[in-house]
């Protein structure tokens, strides 16, 4: 397998840039697909396609010879992007759009197996409303009730490549991410997450300063490190599941604590100042049994480990612009 096309679709964006790196060091040959080049470093990918995938003549000219597909692609972005309301219709058309070019596409050319990056933003808010005890077990996912419109075109999406599986016996790996973070991802743009935000506003804040979080801080939220993430994406895509499967961390944390944990690694104690903004669910944990249980493996690394590697880099951005301010 190891010389047949990889096709990695959103290998511009954060988790594709990285993924394509990833397939490289597996010795694939990788052919990357996106809007944009990635904006922090060169593009590993053998091929690097600039494209809209909203084109289905497009999808089919960058399928075409792929043996296995990686479908990441996505106008997404943080709670500050997703959680507004302000970009429903425009998340739901382009990203339905995509995947659905992209699977018929996948049909069409025989491709042997597609990947799916679908999120937790699929579980239903009634079970995350408690911060120490969110459900997020893969079976809970209906009665559907995603508190995003990105959560729910992320369900139907999953639902298109589980049809395409069962009608046309499509191989397809669905798998929900579960807040990931590392460098090279958005950390100033509007699309930013909150791993990168905080990160941001530590390394920006002056000595004896203060922070700003979105709402009390006592959401709590796991977060997985970009290395790990892989490591679920590559296991998943050679076993025989299907899916829908968690890929996330069980080491959940308030946001407060969050916060505190990469002070600790800036040495920087800074004051937190709690403003009103855009939110999300009160409570969300990865539920690992089933990745345990399918792949033998879950991801285990401690938060603080991969948060040093990635505070580091965002704070190496940040003295970048003030110095060329
Ligand atoms: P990202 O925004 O960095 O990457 C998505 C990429 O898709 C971007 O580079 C963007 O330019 C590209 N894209 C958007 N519209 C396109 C189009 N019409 N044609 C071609 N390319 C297009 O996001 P990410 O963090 O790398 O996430 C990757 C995938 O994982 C997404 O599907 C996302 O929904 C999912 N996911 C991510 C997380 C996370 O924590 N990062 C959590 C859950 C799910």
């Amino acid at each position: 397998m190891s010389n047949h096309l990889a096709l990695v679709c959103g290998a511009g964006g954060f988790i594709g840039a990285h993924l394509v790196r990833r397939l490289k060091a597996e010795g694939r040959q990788v052919r990357g697909v996106d809007l944009k080049s990635p904006p922090f470093a060169a593009s590993a990918a053998d091929e690097f396609i600039l494209g809209d995938l909203r084109d289905p003549d497009l999808v089919a000219r960058v399928v075409a010879g792929s043996v296995e597909v990686y479908q990441l692609a996505a106008d997404m972005g943080g709670a500050g992007f997703t959680f507004t309301g302000e970009h429903d219709a425009e998340i739901m058309h382009n990203s339905a759009l995509i995947n659905l070019n992209v699977v018929e596409a996948c049909r069409r050319a025989g491709v042997e197996r597609v990947f799916y990056s679908s999120s937790a933003c699929v579980y239903p808010r009634h079970n995350q409303c408690d911060p120490e005890a969110p459900t997020t077990v893969e079976d809970s996912v209906y009665p559907a009730d995603p508190d995003s419109d990105y959560g729910w075109e992320k369900l139907f999406s999953e639902r298109l490549y589980f049809a395409y599986a069962r009608n046309y016996g499509l191989q397809v790996r669905v798998a929900r991410f579960h807040n990931v973070f590392g460098p090279e991802g958005s950390w100033n743009d509007g699309r930013e997450k909150a791993p990168a935000a905080l990160c941001r506003k530590v390394a920006a804040a002056p000595p004896g300063g203060s922070i700003e979080i979105w709402g009390d801080g006592e959401q709590t939220r796991s977060f997985l490190a970009i290395d790990e993430c892989l490591e679920g994406v590559l296991r998943f895509m050679a076993s025989d599941f299907a899916g829908p499967l968690n890929i996330g961390s069980t080491e959940m944390v308030s946001i407060n604590q969050f916060a505190r944990m990469i002070m600790e690694i800036a040495d920087k104690p800074l004051t937190i100042e709690h403003i009103a903004g855009p939110l999300g669910v009160r409570g969300r944990n990865s539920d690992n049994r089933l990745i345990r249980a399918r792949l033998g493996w879950a991801p285990s690394r401690p938060l603080r480990e991969g948060l040093a590697a990635t505070y580091t880099w965002i704070a190496g951005q940040v003295a970048a612009a003030e110095a060329a301010r």
